[in-house]
């Protein structure tokens, strides 16, 4: 057992009376002040006046995460954010990826669609923002821990609001609660660092919206939040919107679904803005500024061919699109393996070089990468890679990902042979092949929809990074990390997504 999980900690809480004050102290705590979402579907039924919030999971205590991991997770998300703006600038460099993948998989092949449709008639909006979240998990080689990076998101990187809130959940049980149980834990054994994730996604959206300047038409300008109909996690969401707003920014919330009915582009001029018409005021018309896509990152919101309309709407327009066609697709799976395979696996000179030529900010990146493999027949990677998906005990070791967001995608072990077995081998590049890390496990307490489920326990880390750059020049007008995320789940769970049902929220006691 490593260092940062020995020792009796979180206490046993073996006193019903003990575990029944503290969950009270939590369930209001998250109610009164936003750590909340919209019920799921087995109590939403009874709530009619859609007046429903409930508390969002979350661990009564704050889970022991190593500080030279965290530091160095939060150390490197700028150069992060580099990268992946420049892979965004690199349209050859993704072209060549999108090919790989797109023959069996129609979702990326209709980005594409949209990307190179805005191409063929001219971008008129250069810059472009990314709301990042690089997440981790923390591997164990020989007594050495060393943060692993699980994935890059560049589109509907979300939890940043209700992340800030679970800190402060946690630093106020800290205070108010730990010192005082059976088994007290005094404030000052506990270092719960500071997480300002609401304040600096905002800080992103705020910088975009200023680059976009002032309307030539003379209309308000606006920062428009394009989201999934019903969305649960709508009070994440708000948290930004709020911090936003307080700094007298205007901010509306459209259904993806309603892009086409609320919104429309300047007939007028060639400069093509997005004018956004509320539906709740039709009198009025803002100029859209940013367009934060918090919907759009998976098929089913394009359900129909009016849905890959409304996208082509945003991209083509002069809003700063958050993400862009490019930017999301720098969030494929597929760009992360191609960055991982080492030099002298695959043919070419590895890509993560040619994007950062610096010594020093290549190898702190290198180190954060898992093996992950091609699953193509035609490179040696990709064979080897076939060779271990298909072997019953070896597959074992590993997780097989398709290009998609927002979880519950993926196959894990046996299930990948499979998985491959219904698929037609000339189609098996579509996913990506990634060792399993296995971080340690140690013991927290689960607080999900009233009941408390306890038990082993992992956490991964997402580090937020924010960048503003433009497309054409290469200039980055804004690059910050933009604090933490701390999502833990049962050690036996695969998934660990929170808005999916298998992870929970959390915060780290720095160990
Ligand atoms: P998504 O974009 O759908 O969130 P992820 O790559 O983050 O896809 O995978 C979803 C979840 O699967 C992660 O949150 C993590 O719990 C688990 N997972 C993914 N890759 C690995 C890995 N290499 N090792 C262990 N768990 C993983
Ligand atoms: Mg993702
Ligand atoms: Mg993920």
């Amino acid at each position: 057992m490593s260092s940062f999980t020995a020792g009796c900690y979180p206490p046993a809480l073996d006193d019903d009376l003990e575990r029944q004050h503290l969950v009270q102290v939590i369930k209001d705590w998250s109610v009164a002040n936003g750590l909340t979402v919209r019920p799921p579907p087995s109590l939403a039924g009874n709530d009619l006046e859609g007046i429903l919030a409930v508390n969002a999971p979350v661990t009564l205590f704050p889970s022991p995460f190593p500080k030279g991991c965290f530091e160095e997770a939060r150390s490197i998300q700028t150069t992060y954010n580099e990268l992946y703006a420049h892979i965004s600038q690199d349209e050859e460099f993704l072209s060549g990826l999108v090919q790989e993948v797109a023959g069996g998989d129609d979702f990326i092949a209709s980005l594409w669609d949209v990307h190179l449709r805005v191409k063929a008639e001219g971008y008129v909006q250069n810059l472009a923002l990314g709301l990042f979240r690089s997440d981790y998990m923390v591997h164990q080689d020989q007594g050495e821990l060393q943060i692993k990076q699980v994935e890059f998101n560049t589109i509907a990187s979300s939890f940043g609001g209700l992340s800030v809130q679970t800190s402060l959940l946690h630093k106020y049980l800290a205070q108010t609660e730990y010192p005082f149980l059976k088994d007290p834990m005094p404030e000052s054994s506990l270092d719960l660092p500071d997480n300002d994730s609401a304040q600096g996604l905002a800080a992103g959206l705020r910088a975009a919206f200023r680059a976009y300047g002032e309307s030539a038409l003379g209309h308000p300008t606006c920062v428009l939040f394009l989201v999934q109909d019903g969305e649960r996690n709508i009070f994440d969401q708000r948290h930004l919107e709020y911090a936003l707003q307080a700094d007298s920014i205007p901010v509306f919330r459209l259904p993806f679904s309603q892009i086409l009915a609320h919104t429309s582009l300047n007939p007028s001029s060639p400069k093509r803005q997005l004018l956004y018409h509320p539906p709740h005021n039709p009198s009025r018309t803002f100029e859209v500024a940013v367009a934060y896509l918090r919907a759009g990152y998976g098929p089913s919101d394009y359900g129909t061919p009016s849905a890959w309309e409304a996208r082509y709407r945003i991209e083509r327009s002069a809003a700063i699109a958050c993400p862009s066609v490019l930017t999301q697709l720098a969030g494929m799976k597929k760009v992360q393996q191609v960055l991982a395979t080492p030099e002298s696996v695959s043919s070419s000179p590895s890509a993560l070089r040619r994007f950062v030529p610096d010594d020093d900010r290549f190898a702190a990146l290198w180190k954060t990468f898992a093996n992950i493999y091609p699953l193509d027949a035609a490179s040696p990677a990709g064979q080897e890679a076939r060779r271990l998906a298909t072997d019953p005990e070896e597959c074992k070791k590993y997780v097989m990902k398709p290009q998609r967001e927002g979880g519950g995608n993926n196959f894990y072990r046996t299930a990948i042979p499979e998985r491959l077995q219904e698929i037609p081998p000339e189609h098996w590049g579509t996913y990506i092949l990634m060792e399993l890390i296995t971080p340690p496990p140690f013991s927290n307490i689960i607080l999900r929809n009233g009941k408390l489920e306890q038990g082993g326990v992992i956490s991964e880390l997402g580090i937020y990074g924010t960048c503003l750059w433009d497309q054409q020049s290469g200039r980055v007008l804004h690059n910050e990390e933009a604090g933490y995320l701390l999502r833990t789940k049962g050690d036996k769970s695969e998934e660990g997504g929170v808005a999916a049902g298998f992870g929970c929220m959390d915060s780290c006691r720095l160990v």
